[in-house]
């Protein structure tokens, strides 16, 4: 096996374990990948996380059609897991959900989660696919980790569960104006509540309201797509209490 190229430049998410001397088996649309369209050749570069083990240079033992395998030399990064920062989302149009996942998994969510508000238009997700944006997002901007994408699940669900110990940004329309609203918030455990295109019900606030996790903020006197707003909503609490300080 040669050296291999010493700049490898391709990122791959895999599910296998990873570690030095691993080897990796690569499936049908991994190899067609690497070997097919990236045209790598046996002892080249790669670089290999799987949202675990941190990142692996790795070379090509073995470059098939269908199949091959890749070997793990040194590890080039730990793991870096984001924030425990959640974002709850109602989805949009197929073009604007995929926007808010791209971003999240790129800005550092740890979680994403579609839920059905009450005025939310979108009834179907496919999870699947939400969460091969999530990988890519990461494969391309140098991420260790995947955040997770649940499935749809109705908001008042989430709420009647919601953990006693994480806050909640609640980004209300209603409070379009007024100050961020985060000046006293300590870190730890949160979450981003994001509505739809037609904003929050009257009982979704009534039941806010009675949330003591609950925390209403404002994200500047204009009303911002819900896509704007998940971007918008990210920056300010990675900002103020997430891994930008
Ligand atoms: N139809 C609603 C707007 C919904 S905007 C109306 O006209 O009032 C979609 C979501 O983005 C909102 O539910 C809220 O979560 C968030 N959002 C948009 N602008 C905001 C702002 N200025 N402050 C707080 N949240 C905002």
């Amino acid at each position: 096996m040669s050296n291999g190229k010493t700049t490898a430049k391709i990122r791959l998410f895999v599910e296998h374990p990873l570690a030095q001397g691993q080897s990796v088996p690569l499936d049908r649309d991994q190899a067609h990948y690497l070997f097919g369209v990236m045209r790598l050749a046996s002892g080249d570069g790669v670089l290999l996380f799987n949202g675990r083990d941190g990142e692996f240079l790795a070379n090509v033992e073995d470059a098939g059609k269908r199949g091959g395998s890749l070997i793990c030399a040194e590890r080039t990064r730990p793991l870096q897991p984001p924030p425990d920062l959640w974002l709850l989302f109602a989805p949009i149009k197929k073009a604007r959900t995929d926007f808010i996942v791209e971003k999240a998994a790129e800005m550092g969510a740890a979680r994403i989660c579609p839920v059905q508000t009450d005025f939310t238009n979108s009834e179907r997700i496919r999870r699947d696919r939400l969460q091969a944006h999530a990988v890519e997002a990461a494969e391309q901007c140098g991420g260790t980790f995947v955040p997770d994408v649940t499935d749809l699940t109705r908001l008042s669900a989430m709420l009647d569960q919601w953990p006693s110990d994480r806050r909640l940004m609640f980004c209300d329309e209603e409070r379009a104006g007024e100050g961020l609203g985060l000046r006293d918030a300590a870190p730890g455990p949160w979450a981003i509540l994001i509505g739809p295109e037609g904003g929050f019900s009257a009982g979704e606030r009534t039941r806010l309201a009675a949330m003591p996790q609950a925390v209403p903020v404002s994200l500047g006197p204009r009303i911002l797509r819900a896509d704007t707003a998940a971007v918008a909503a990210i920056t300010v609490w990675q900002q103020a209490l997430g891994d930008w300080r």
